[in-house]
């Protein structure tokens, strides 16, 4: 019978290998957008555009004008283990690029109807149409005009794994969490002009600008003028060490830990360490249960930090994790304590 029939070891055909990966990375249509993103701004794009469809479970469609893909390498943008950013250890261990596992797009285009477009030239009559094909996932490219840069069509996302896509929330949810990859990420590259439109409808349209009162413009529309209007920037150095961002003053705490954005070298991260420490700079400022609210770079050598610990990279590790600690509690404690509501009302008055 088959329970006591040895089965004969066999390798896996790519798609099914594929699609094991993405359980580990492509959890819902926010995943595919932070990673797709993720490679527009590896690209080196100026202006990055986001379409969605019925919260991204029917269509999401990001269009760059980044580098582009040449006609040689597209074969292997939907293969897994490919990539054009690391090729050695040294590579790895220094990382700077967002991407680095080649995992991506192989795992999305076995889960979903992935059509990759690309023009590394400047000639817009150029252009290539790359599609991942069976069981083998080979890929099929043809041509199609494309400006130069790359416009990458994701549709029906786990129409092939149906357990899967019983786990897709409402339209309205889905696109809840599809806004807020999008908001992490133009709220990590402020030189780049990003647009978000959900159902033809354009949601966000954020010019570029680097300058202060743009970044704080910028901030107003993504979290609301009341963050920007409660928050106090913050600008540090040490060694190595830079923090620089907006923090929430106690007088614009929140009921939910939602508005907490850090950054390590412009990737969103969501670490314990770094957690503790800005919870012990509010300690002494804010009500038990309240949560502030805060905007935070920490830019640091790509050396001295490992992005490698989880394949959706949300988690580092520092190498003196203590420093850095100590760095954070003591930059935020410092301007708390100089930016209390107490203290200011004592001098008006
Ligand atoms: P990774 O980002 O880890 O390298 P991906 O699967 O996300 O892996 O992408 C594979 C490769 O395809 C990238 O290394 C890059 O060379 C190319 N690529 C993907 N998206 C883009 C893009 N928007 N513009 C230019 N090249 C891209
Ligand atoms: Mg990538």
């Amino acid at each position: 019978t088959t329970a006591t029939h040895a089965s004969r070891i066999h390798v896996l055909d790519p798609r099914l290998t594929n699609q094991i990966a993405a359980g580990e990375v492509v959890e819902r249509p926010a995943s595919v957008t932070k990673e797709l993103l993720e490679n527009a701004i590896d690209a080196g794009s100026r202006r990055i555009e986001l379409d969605v469809e019925q919260g991204g479970a029917r269509l999401l469609k990001v269009r760059d004008d980044g580098v582009g893909i040449g006609e040689e390498d597209l074969p292997l943008a939907l293969a897994r283990h490919a990539t054009s950013k690391i090729e050695s250890l040294e590579d790895l261990e220094g990382v700077s690029s967002l991407g680095f596992r080649g995992e991506a797009l192989a795992s999305i285009s076995s889960v979903s109807r992935l059509e990759l477009i690309s023009n590394a030239s400047d000639d817009p009559r150029d252009g290539w149409r790359v599609v991942a094909e069976g069981r083998g996932m080979e890929a099929r490219v043809t041509p199609a005009p494309h400006p130069r840069g790359t416009s990458v069509s994701v549709r029906d996302l786990f129409f092939n794994t149906p357990a899967r896509r019983k786990f897709l929330r409402t339209e309205k949810t889905e696109f809840a969490h599809v806004e807020e990859a999008f908001r992490r990420q133009a709220l990590s590259r402020y030189d780049i002009a990003w647009v978000l439109r959900h159902n033809q409808k354009t949601v966000h349209q954020l010019p570029p600008g680097d300058s202060p009162a743009a970044r704080e413009r910028r901030i107003a529309s993504l979290l609301g003028k009341n963050f920007i209007e409660h928050a106090r920037f913050i600008e540090r150095e040490a060694g190595a060490l830079r923090l620089s961002g907006w923090v929430g003053l106690p007088t614009h705490s929140r009921a939910q830990a939602d508005q907490q954005y850090f950054f390590v070298n412009g990737r969103v991260v969501r670490d314990r360490l770094v957690a503790h420490a800005v919870r012990q700079a509010y300690r002494d400022v804010l009500y038990n249960g309240r949560h502030p609210v805060f905007v935070l770079y920490l830019d640091l050598d790509p050396d001295v930090v490992d992005v490698n610990v989880h394949p959706t990279k949300h988690e580092v590790r520092f190498r003196d994790g203590r420093m850095v600690h100590d760095f954070l509690y003591s930059s935020l404690h410092h301007c708390l304590a100089h930016t209390q509501p107490v203290a200011e009302n004592f001098v008006g008055e």
